[in-house]
Parts: structure tokens; sequence; C-alpha cells
């Protein structure tokens, strides 16, 4: 293999000008994933008739007491929380996706919990890169979001048009799907070093596929960036994708 020239790894950094981009195309290597399916707030309780008792909720039909069940994004228990949050940054992409310069400008939008419990997200942050915690426009949706404490996942897109203006396009298009050094290295200032199962970054690629890569797992996502991990491995694993359709969450039927 061949040293990268510093064009290349400034693609795959993130580097100096937009750190993320490309649209369109075919890209075999991202395996189709069932779409998700969140809970329905009927779907544990059931009207239907022959399955009451089974899922501990709310208990059986004919109880003029039943209460349906909370779906608030409550802080415990993160398997609750992550479908939930989940679908959040699947309707922000669809937003972002939705915008007529999507290909070529980068959104960032944040998803928080709110002090009761809920989640919900911020406006959508748009000014040059998204990826600079100085960039007043980052500064103005973390207000939004009530405080750095508050912030669960980030969601932001890499347009199209930085891996049309790469020599390499190739690589630039697989880069891009992942988020740049600088993203995590925003993301570490944005969730303070919190590093719960569930917090995330959410890159729009630009295939105008949803990713998601968890907080977690940064050291080994910036290790296969690093050491070329792109360049060697043409069909790499990426971070899971997420299907746009995944609808919007519902509002809890015990909290609205
Ligand atoms: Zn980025």
């Amino acid at each position: 293999m061949r040293i990268l020239n510093q064009e290349e790894l400034e693609l795959i950094t993130g580097g100096t000008t937009l750190d993320s981009v490309y649209v369109g195309g075919q890209h075999p290597e991202v395996p189709w994933e069932p779409p998700y399916i969140p809970d329905q707030p009927g779907d544990t309780g059931g009207s239907g008739g022959g399955n009451e008792g089974g899922g501990g909720g709310g208990g059986g039909g004919d109880d003029d007491t039943y209460e349906p069940p909370c779906t608030c994004a409550h802080p415990v228990g993160t398997e609750h929380t992550e479908p939930v949050v989940d679908a959040f940054a699947a309707k922000v992409a669809r937003d972002i996706l939705a915008k007529p310069n999507a290909s070529s400008v980068e959104y960032m939008s944040i998803i928080y919990r709110r002090a009761d419990g809920s989640v919900g997200t911020t406006s959508m942050a748009s000014s040059g890169q998204m990826d600079s915690v100085s960039n007043p426009e980052i500064q103005r949706v973390v207000n939004e979001a009530g405080g750095l404490q508050n912030i669960i996942g980030l969601v932001h897109n890499h347009p199209m048009a930085i891996v049309n203006d790469s020599n390499d396009t190739t690589i630039s298009l697989k880069a891009n799907k992942m988020p740049s050094t600088n993203d995590w290295n925003t993301a570490g200032v944005l969730f303070q070093g919190r590093t719960d199962p569930n917090y995330a970054l959410y890159v729009v690629g630009p295939d105008n596929v949803l990713r998601e890569y968890d907080y977690k797992d940064r050291a080994v996502w910036e290790q296969r960036v690093d050491t070329g991990y792109i360049r060697r491995s043409p069909n790499a694993a990426l971070g899971e994708s997420l299907s746009l359709q995944t609808p919007p969450p519902q509002a809890c039927p015990k909290h609205p």
C-alpha cells in the first residue's frame, strides 16, 4: 500500500473544508436492514383478543382503570430509550434531506432530554461547518437544548458537494459516511465525555443514508479511520444504517 497524500488524509480526517459529503450512486456495501418499527402505544396491552397479560404492561382489555403505558424516553433503561432517540434522528434526517440544498450545505440538530424525561430536537443549525463547537449556530442550538447536560444525540449531514470536490471520490464517499475527527471532537465537548450507551452521532452520508455511531465506540471508529481502514477495506462495515422511514415517535399517551 502507499502512503496517503495530504489531501487524502484531510478527506479522511475531516480536513480543511466541509468534512462531509455525498449523495446518490450505488452503495452495495450497505446491507439492507429491516426498518425499525417502534412500539406503538397500543401494542403492549393490546385490544386484540388473545394476548392479554403478555407484556407486563397495562393489563387486560376490560379493566376500566387501564392506564396506557408510558412511552416517554426516561433516563433509565437504555433499551427503552434508544429506539426513541433513533426515531427522532430519522425525523431530523428527513427534515435535512427535504432541504433543497442539502447536497451542498451542512445542517445539524441536537437531540436532547427535557427535565421531565421526554426527548426533543432543536431547530436546525446551519452556517459553515457543523463540526466546530465555536460555531455560533451550534452554540445557539446547545442553548435551545437547555445546556450541554441535556444533550443525548447529534444529527448532521455530509453533503455530496464535498465528495464531488475531492480528487478521489471513492475515498471521500466512504469517509463521509462516517463522522470526521472534528465531528468526534465536537461530540466529545457536547457530550462532556459522558459515554452512556445510547449517546450517538448520527450522520446522514452523501448517499443520503442515516447511520448511527455510538459515542462509546469512538476509539474504534477513529482507529479505523486513522489506520487507513477505509482504503484497505472498501467493504468495511459502517455504522448501523437506520431507516429514514422510521415513523416519528408517538406522543406519550400517559404524559401528553
Ligand atoms: Zn461531520
